[in-house]
């Protein structure tokens, strides 16, 4: 590295040490759920970030966040960021680490291209996607699918957390609601932490993400009776709780049949009327499968289903299960991978292709136009958690790449083939 590069990498650790203030927690993480104090706050402070490297900073209607840098008068724009908003009690890494690499790679080729070295063919938008997580306001990704059309703007708006307040509300008064559908996108990039131990355990600095696993999420309601907790003989006994209990062990279970290709999780369980002498009613969960394997998926979708007979037999309840959200195995495209596999080569760094388990923005973005997602390694592959960790120099190495990628996209590289312009248009 030059000089020069290692001030620029300074500068970006520098501010990436400021964003971690915003919602910081104690043990070094960060709570930063969506249009929450911290994540509005956070916001403002990035507008203030891009405008002062000379962006136009600007909000389509879901309030995703974009720094435009307009090149060539006109032309559609090649897409780049991640999402800064955090679950609960989160690593300050993920998302953000993204967001912000993306905005320094922006940075670095708006000075290079002023230069006059390079032409560009297209814009660039630095984007911070609203609410990735889905923590307060399920499902996940809401801002990327309302940007790409998955999800109507109407329903994203209506969705409530669990103080009843919708999403419009929340954002009201906030300046982040803009008037459009954003700037018009003809690639993207997205830069984040593998949040799994790939490449830790490989060495590598760099993932190459190929595909994504495929994931099924479902919303479980539990039915019983409400009854005396002490008074009422074990046999009468219609427990919603214990039903939802079996559950979460079948789910567990299930997993093991399948090691290693499949995860499956219960991250939220409500209970009513959760009190401490009543028997439980009605217990709602959130259940998630994923598999890099569709076929292991199916299977494990049946198994699950006749444990849900086992369990309304053997607890007395009813369990119903709507699919609240799912997505098949879904490659980017090859002639992606291989630019980013061509910009860590040229950076001598080491890497390998890998599949993406969490979902993210780009999983979206990949279906609308041609999309390249990196990975950077997790220490011990912590996340969702406040001891989340990426190495400093595993974060500029991931920036030095993400810089080079968004670069070639700008330059055209990864133009969209005619088939892939026409099948958007047609969608
Ligand atoms: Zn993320």
């Amino acid at each position: 590295m030059d000089a020069n590069t290692s001030a620029a990498d300074a500068a970006f650790l520098a501010d990436f040490a400021t964003m971690s203030l915003f919602g910081a927690t104690g043990a070094g993480g960060v709570d930063r759920q969506a249009a929450s104090a911290a994540d509005i706050e956070q916001r403002r402070w990035f507008a203030g970030l891009l405008e002062s490297h000379g962006f136009t900073v600007e909000y389509d209607r879901i309030a995703n966040q974009f720094g435009l840098l307009e090149l060539v008068p006109g032309a559609p724009y090649v897409i780049v960021g991640s999402h800064m908003d955090s679950q609960p009690t989160a690593g300050k890494f993920d998302g953000a680490y993204g967001v912000l690499a993306a905005a320094h790679s922006a940075f670095r080729l708006k000075e290079a291209w002023e230069s006059g070295s390079e032409t560009p063919v297209y814009n660039l938008a630095v984007v911070n996607w609203f609410n990735e997580e889905g923590s307060r306001f399920a499902p996940s990704m809401m801002g990327s699918s309302v940007y790409t059309g998955k999800m109507a703007l109407e329903t994203a708006l209506a969705v409530t957390d669990h103080e009843g307040i919708t999403v419009e509300h929340a954002l009201a008064d906030t300046g982040f609601v803009g008037t459009g559908d954003g700037p018009l996108a003809i690639g993207c990039a997205e830069i984040h932490i593998e949040q799994g131990r790939l490449l830790e355990n490989a060495k590598v600095n760099i993932g190459l993400v190929t595909a994504t696993w495929a994931a099924s999420k479902y919303r479980i309601v539990v039915n019983g009776a409400q009854a005396h907790s002490g008074a009422t003989v074990m046999e009468d006994r219609q427990d919603a709780l214990f039903g939802a209990a079996l559950l979460v062990v079948a789910a567990r279970r299930l997993a093991d049949r399948f090691p290693g290709r499949l995860h499956t999780a219960i991250g939220q369980l409500d209970v009513y009327p959760n009190s401490p002498v009543v028997v439980a009613s009605q217990v709602t969960l959130l259940l998630d499968l994923r598999s890099g394997d569709e076929d292991v998926l199916r299977e494990a979708d049946e198994i699950l289903a006749s444990t849900f007979a086992e369990i309304e037999t053997d607890a007395k309840v009813t369990v119903v299960r709507d699919l609240s959200h799912s997505w098949g195995i879904n490659p980017y495209q090859p002639a992606g991978v291989d630019v980013s596999r061509s910009s860590a080569e040229a950076l001598g760094l080491s890497h390998m292709d890998i599949m993406t388990v969490a979902g993210h923005d780009s999983t979206n973005m990949k279906d609308l136009v041609p999309t390249v997602m990196l990975f950077v390694p997790s220490v011990d592959g912590i996340s969702h958690n406040e001891g989340e960790y990426t190495k400093d120099e595993d974060l500029v190495a991931g920036l030095a790449v993400m810089a080079d990628v968004t670069r070639r996209l700008v330059l055209g590289e990864l133009a969209p083939t005619t088939s892939e312009s026409e099948e958007k248009e047609l969608s």
